[in-house]
């Protein structure tokens, strides 16, 4: 039964945020507190005791037994150690106790988590480091109630080993190199530039028994067999349609925990595939949309189980049916509330946008290949380029309002905007609309929409760490040039309208308004050099070369070492990824359909002696049983063949780069080609006999 709740007096209320903080500590810790938070002074460590004692008692009040550092390692989900608030017991008696130092710093084994060989097993030692910038709060379960401490981790070493520490070195950097323009632009008043993102999240929920009977989705997250179902996403009837009631219920508790956690979860529809849905939030600072988006994940894979149901998160669940993403709109504003990504009316007079504007589109230009990698894993090979989700070349999409005052820049001077009117829709009683200036592109991989930037690549299954502080820095970069011009020009005004036409004709060339998904951009895109980069193992390369290197060190984001074992961290993923499909393959080809086909097989040959020994016609059985045959021949070759080149690639030495290609080329190549003859299969056997449930029943069974 639907439990009626009040948004207002749950929001927030597992959160030890600015409101808790102001009832809960001393008036001059809590503005120390602010300070740090708010001006990024770093904290004094004689008031983190205060505050830990003050975190614990709120977090007993509210039954919590146990703390825990939350982290982000490069596994791209989070990782979290419990301990309890229990000190040394007095006279047999609990004492309960946090102490500033456990809030600040936690210390643990960071053999076990990817380090791309920054850290030899030998050498453990990890750090978790209290990110005051994104609130604790509490999780409550079935399990208890824990404190959640948003933390940075890093070797003993100093160096980053996760998705958060760049993310809050690029926030900065972005901060700086815009506060430096903002200053030339005479703003005397904003202290800070912080940065938004809002992760609009795409996933499905398929019946939880059926999942459990796929081990291909236990293991993978995704289906590696499954013939195509007589109805897909054809129709159109799934996008906006009316939500089932267990889905309906499946998001109120979602929305429910989401909101107590402070998570401000917004809109929530049916997406283009069957059993596919999206949630997003409202933007905020691009940490806690990061941290939020983590929690996001989370929450969904353990409420699904609530309602019998699985969430997938993979970007490509099902082949033949739209993959899964996460668009991540991002922009920029001052602390005194300025979007600096807002156009105004006319957006021709309005020169600062259009710097911010101008550097932006010179970042994406100059760090394509970096900003490529950054949306880039072994799932979301399955999806970009494949005319469901933007191709693999990036580009901008501006709209005809934009588009426009660049035209009149670059043949002079800008002097009006295209304005967007009203549109009547026909009907009497209806009122008029206000027309956007621009209409929408779903096609181009980042499109500016109104006041914002919507990176449309990003995997629906990663963290949004990775796009945002990519794209951080390549803006923080081009700004950064631009205000060390700026500094030295004699007049002000001429200086900013040549750079926005310098930098525009130079860059143009990433801005496209076209079909992204047309064969015609591929060839296009060649001719203006940006570069095509499909798959994974080609995206990688980008992020090691001498000018990532550069770009990541002048911003203090990543250091040369850092970017190096990302790389490796990222090979060894993919390998490991595809490994494991491989294995998952075998296994399901093996034990269950070789198994199953046989036997039906087995029963034809039955069935075509019976109608013999009576004299009947036996050219239908005959037939069949030759299809069955001919496929389970070419299942069973192509089955030895992906054993064999597994195998070969369990014992390859060399570089991470080319065991990865190997996996590429070979391993899922024979992986595409079992699958052929087993869907193949799958029309010709009797359904009761088939192993495991099918796409019409995973994608329908609801
Ligand atoms: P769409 O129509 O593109 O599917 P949604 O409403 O699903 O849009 O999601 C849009 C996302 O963009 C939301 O998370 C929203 O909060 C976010 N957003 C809106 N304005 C901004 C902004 N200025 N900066 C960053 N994100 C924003
Ligand atoms: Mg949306």
């Amino acid at each position: 039964m639907y439990e009626k709740v009040s948004i207002p007096e749950i929001f927030g209320m597992n959160v030890f945020n600015d409101s808790m903080m102001r009832d809960h500590l001393p008036k001059h810790v809590y503005e120390e507190l602010k300070k740090t938070i708010e001006r990024g002074e770093m904290l004094n460590s004689s008031i983190a005791d205060i505050i830990a004692n003050a975190m614990k008692d709120w977090a007993i009040e509210r039954g919590a037994t146990h703390y825990t550092h939350w982290f982000q390692p490069m596994t791209g989900i989070t990782a979290e150690k419990h301990d309890s608030f229990l000190a040394p017991p007095v006279n047999g008696r609990a004492i309960m106790e946090f102490s500033g130092k456990e809030l600040i710093k936690g210390e643990s084994d960071a053999s076990s988590f990817p380090s791309g060989g920054l850290r030899a097993t030998f050498e453990a030692r990890g750090y978790t480091a209290w990110d005051c910038t994104s609130p604790a709060f509490l999780r409550e379960d079935a399990g208890g109630v824990t404190l959640y401490i948003p933390t940075a981790f890093c070797s003993y070493t100093g160096e980053a080993l996760d998705k958060k520490t760049p993310l809050l070195r690029s926030m900065e950097a972005v901060s700086n190199q815009a506060m430096r323009i903002l200053r030339l632009f005479g703003n005397t008043t904003a202290k800070k530039i912080s940065v938004y993102a809002g992760a609009e999240q795409e996933y499905f929920l398929i019946d939880r028994e059926l999942y459990n009977k796929r081990k291909d989705l236990i293991f993978t997250g995704r289906t590696l067999f499954g013939a195509a179902p007589p109805k897909g996403q054809e129709l159109d009837d799934h996008y906006f349609g009316s939500i089932k009631e267990r889905i309906a219920c499946f998001m109120h508790e979602l929305n429910v925990e989401l909101w107590k956690l402070g998570v401000s979860a917004k809109t929530q529809h049916n997406e283009v595939a069957p059993a596919q849905h999206e949630l997003a939030p409202i933007f905020s600072d691009c940490n806690t949309a990061t941290d939020h988006n983590q929690l996001i994940m989370e929450a969904m894979k353990r409420i699904a189980s609530h309602h019998g149901l699985a969430c997938l998160l993979h970007e490509k669940p099902f082949a033949g049916v739209n993959g899964s993403g996460k668009h991540n709109n991002w922009s920029m504003g001052t602390d005194d509330g300025q979007n600096l990504l807002d156009p105004g009316k006319t957006p021709h007079e309005n020169a600062q946008f259009l710097i911010f504007l101008t550097a932006i589109i010179k970042g994406v230009d100059q760090y394509a290949d970096i900003l490529r990698v950054s949306a880039a894993s072994h799932g979301n090979d399955h999806r970009l380029g494949a005319a469901e989700a933007p191709p693999a070349i990036i580009s901008i999409f501006l709209g005809d309002q934009l588009q426009d005052i660049f035209d009149q820049i670059e043949h002079g001077e800008a002097t009006s905007s295209l304005q967007g009117g009203k549109m009547r829709v026909g009907v009497n009683t209806l009122p008029y609309l206000n027309r956007d200036a621009t209409d929408r592109n779903r096609t181009s991989p980042l499109a500016f929409t109104g006041n914002k930037f919507e990176f449309r690549m990003p995997p629906s299954s990663g963290s949004i760490s990775g796009p945002n502080f990519v794209f951080n820095t390549i803006v923080a970069d081009a700004l950064k040039e631009f205000a060390d011009q700026l500094e030295k020009a004699e007049d002000f005004n001429e200086a900013v309208h040549d750079l926005i036409r310098d930098t525009y004709i130079a860059h143009k060339r990433i801005i496209f308004d076209g079909n992204g998904y047309s064969e015609e951009w591929k060839q296009e895109a060649a001719r203006r050099g940006l570069p095509n980069i499909s798959n994974t193992v080609d995206a990688i390369p980008a992020l090691i070369t001498d000018k990532a290197i550069s770009l990541f060190e002048r911003h203090h984001v990543l250091s040369r070492l850092e970017l190096h074992s990302r790389a490796e961290i990222n090979y060894e993923a993919y390998i490991k990824q595809i490994n494991i499909e491989a294995k998952t393959m075998i296994d399901i080809a093996s034990k269950q359909i070789r198994p199953a086909v046989l036997k039906y097989a087995g029963s034809v040959a039955q069935s075509l002696a019976a109608i013999k020994s009576v004299g009947g016609d036996t050219s239908v059985a005959e037939e069949l049983l030759q299809e069955i045959n001919e496929n389970i021949v070419q299942f069973h070759k192509a089955l030895k063949h992906l054993e064999e080149v597994a195998e070969q690639a369990q014992l390859l030495q060399g570089s991470s780069r080319s065991q990865a290609v190997f996996c590429r080329d070979y391993v899922f190549e024979a992986m595409q080609a079992l699958r052929v003859p087993a869907d193949a299969l799958e029309m010709l056997v009797d359904e009761d006999v088939w192993p495991f449930p099918t796409y019409g029943e995973l994608l329908y069974n609801i």
